[in-house]
């Protein structure tokens, strides 16, 4: 009989990140550690960064060490009255 249209198998269920990638259990929704940290490091970003500027792919593990606040922070200069 007529096929409903659908060429791809249902039973695959795609990264939620990549959407290239089959999910795999261990990281679901995701296909991997590395698209799970990037879609975590991306709601970070989106945080306090303006839609539509371009993204850079900063690596993660490159991260210093943070002494308390600042993660997801803007470092900004301003001028307090001391
Ligand atoms: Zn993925």
């Amino acid at each position: 009989m007529a096929t409903a249209g659908h060429s791809k198998p249902e039973n695959v269920e795609l990264c939620v990140f990549c959407r290239r990638h089959a999910v795999v259990p261990a990281w679901r929704p995701f296909c991997s550690e590395r698209c799970r940290l990037q879609d975590l490091a991306r709601w970070a970003e989106e945080s306090y960064r303006v839609p539509g500027e371009p993204v850079d792919n900063v690596p993660v593990d490159n991260a210093e060490p943070v002494e308390g606040e600042t993660i997801g922070q803007v470092k900004k200069v301003t001028d307090r009255d001391g």
